[in-house]
């Protein structure tokens, strides 16, 4: 693949809601897997539009925060 053939790609690849970065997603690319299976599921959160896809430095982030969250005080 060329430079200009790598540009293009990265400008359709959808983009990640929390930070803008291009998110890479193999199955919207037509792979069989994409690198964000490698990570537990995400909650749904109604903040993020449906069926987005975060970028794996923002995806590690919520999954932590996810976690801890999950840890809480029970007073809910
Ligand atoms: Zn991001």
């Amino acid at each position: 693949m060329s430079d200009a053939d790598a540009r293009r790609a990265e400008g359709t690849l959808p983009r990640c809601p929390d930070c803008g970065a291009p998110v890479r997603c193999g199955l919207r690319l037509g792979e069989e897997r994409c690198w964000c299976m490698a990570h537990p599921p995400l909650a749904p959160d109604p903040t993020l539009p449906e069926g987005a896809c975060l970028c794996e430095a923002c995806l590690t982030r919520r999954l932590e925060a996810q976690a801890r969250g999950s840890r809480g005080p029970k007073d809910s």
